[in-house]
């Protein structure tokens, strides 16, 4: 008797959980400097996240759908203010973008790879030191020649040896 009882009471506590209204979301999220942050959970790089309709979702998207209407298929919100990975999750800071405009602006990888100013070696990557790939992101121009030199010069010693 007693065992079905908690399992019950489990139940409902899990119920509780999985029904999370937008009124208890807002009661964790503070208004400060025009930025929103909660008090909810984060992502590792400071996203705040919410467990939303059986997922986990960026907080700022289910914010943004509450107040301000559906994000089209296929886009991700960028945090304008560019506080989102301090936190913010107020939905008028957002603007749907597709994922390769988010990329490039905020703090992707390719993002970090576009401002870069010089390559791992230190060489300058500007004008005809600079290459660009498909995909966008930069490569060093004079460490891709020292790579395929001693790509040559070990074909070379393979056959000679
Ligand atoms: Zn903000
Ligand atoms: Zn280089």
């Amino acid at each position: 008797m007693l065992g079905s009882q908690t399992s019950m009471v489990k139940r409902l506590k899990e119920m509780g959980r999985r029904r999370q209204t937008i009124e208890s979301v807002l009661s964790k999220v503070t208004m400060k400097d025009g930025c929103w942050s909660s008090s909810g959970s984060h992502t590792k790089d400071g996203y705040a996240n919410i467990g939303w309709q059986g997922r986990t979702q960026p907080l700022a998207r289910v914010l943004y759908e509450h107040f301000i209407g559906p994000i089209p298929v296929g886009l991700e919100l960028d945090h304008k203010c560019n506080k989102g990975h301090l936190g913010c999750c107020n939905p008028y800071h957002c603007k749907p973008e597709t994922k390769y405009d988010n990329m490039i602006r905020g703090n992707g990888f390719s993002a970090r790879n576009k401002r870069k100013t010089h390559c791992n070696k230190g060489h300058l990557l500007t004008g005809s030191n600079l290459k660009y790939e498909l995909n966008g992101a930069r490569r060093c121009k004079e460490c891709a020649c020292a790579r395929s030199r001693e790509y040559r010069a070990r074909r070379r010693a393979v056959s000679n040896g």
